[in-house]
């Protein structure tokens, strides 16, 4: 069977340095904000490009932390794509702020930019971007917009570590950026983890007092804060993977390629990049009529698939309040996606046999 991602072979490319890593720290007794946050901290933020990082306890907090340091709350209007993973719109509503859902485009499945000033009030804040399966979202339009409207804008780039626009990576395009180190992700540690990144220091000070009980020393609180803390078995983990991110997303570009150059099937649409280095094939998502007999064919046929997502936020029961909404873009989009193997441990072998299959189908 092709495994959609295998995991155990993803880690254990660096299982040495990781053992390492582990067994200093069980020397040293230090698990909380210590060195290896330090260490990882400053690498990321120099990975990203941008002054700040911080490492939290995972990617929704990272996105709760942003909002909440820019004191957004009641009342507060926050722009954000409909087509997203549910946690970016948790954020804003765990805030008390309000999530105004803006459509995608239908080639790039980021929110598109031509929608978004037609859902701007007075009471807008920010825009939200997602950079969605891997691909940066073209940001120009939008800091155009934050700039006419003077709003905040924010990333979620759980899925985009090591995107680039315009010579910029991911986490470095906007006020804000929130990571999840969710094992699955590009950047991935053994368990929950993600980091914010900001080039605004007060910001980044106000988010490393949130992220601790809202305390700037200890036993000294100004905020009404959180615990969310990257363990420093995490960030020592990530610290070792680091260096190896881009080899591992130049390995996704690659595959990215080759199917894109030969799956010839008309059944299959394929994604699109606008700039090869733009993406970063967190996943590779095809869309397809007949999306869940194509899902069974392939699981016959020993190819393991996902589904990024099989219903979207605003069809959820969780917000019953939105589930008479038309979003005819995105209820598309859910209803024909289907992420293929996608992996930088994927051998020849494995992602030519999947070609094959598909183009058989
Ligand atoms: C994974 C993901 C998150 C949440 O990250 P966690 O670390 O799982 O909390 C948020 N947004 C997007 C787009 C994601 O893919």
């Amino acid at each position: 069977m092709i495994k959609f991602l295998d995991l155990e072979k993803v880690n254990n490319r660096f299982r040495g340095e990781i053992d390492f890593r582990i067994k200093n720290i069980l020397d040293k007794g230090w698990y909380l904000q210590g060195e290896e946050n330090e260490k990882f901290s400053k690498d990321f933020a120099s990975y990203c490009g941008a002054k700040f990082a911080l490492g939290v306890a995972n990617g929704l907090d990272a996105l709760r932390l942003i909002i909440k340091a820019y004191g957004f709350g009641a009342g507060d209007e926050i722009i954000v794509p409909a087509n997203t993973y549910i946690a970016t719109i948790l954020a804003i509503s765990d805030n008390g702020c309000t999530p105004v859902l803006v459509e995608p485009n239908i080639n790039t499945y980021n929110i598109n930019p031509d929608l978004i000033e037609e859902k701007i009030t007075p009471k807008t804040k920010a825009i939200m971007v997602v950079h969605l399966y891997g691909q940066a979202v073209q940001m120009q339009k939008i800091w155009d917009l934050a700039k006419k409207y003077n709003l905040k804008v924010f990333e979620d780039s759980a899925q985009a570590h090591g995107a680039i626009y315009q010579g910029r990576r991911t986490g470095n395009l906007s006020d804000a950026a929130a990571f999840s180190f969710y094992p699955g992700k590009n950047l991935g540690c053994m368990g929950d983890g993600g980091a914010v990144t900001t080039n605004d220091e007060e910001i980044y000070n106000k988010i490393k007092a949130l992220s601790n009980y809202g305390s700037d020393r200890k036993y000294h609180h100004i905020y009404k804060g959180l615990n969310s803390r990257l363990d420093e078995i995490q960030a020592a983990v990530l610290d070792v993977k680091l260096p190896h991110l881009d080899d591992d997303n130049i390995r996704r570009r690659e595959i990215a390629k080759y199917y894109r150059e030969n799956i010839i099937n008309p059944k299959i649409i394929l994604p699109k990049a606008y700039d090869e280095l733009a993406h970063v094939w967190h996943v590779f998502a095809v869309r397809t009529k007949e999306r869940d007999k194509f899902q069974e064919y392939l699981t016959d046929n020993g190819i393991q698939t996902i589904i990024h997502y099989p219903t979207p936020p605003h069809k959820q029961l969780a917000y019953a309040e939105w589930n008479g909404l038309s979003l005819p873009i995105t209820e598309e989009i859910h209803k024909t996606i289907i992420s293929i193997p996608m992996s930088p441990v994927m051998t020849d072998d494995d992602v030519q046999k999947v070609v094959e299959i598909i183009n058989a189908y």
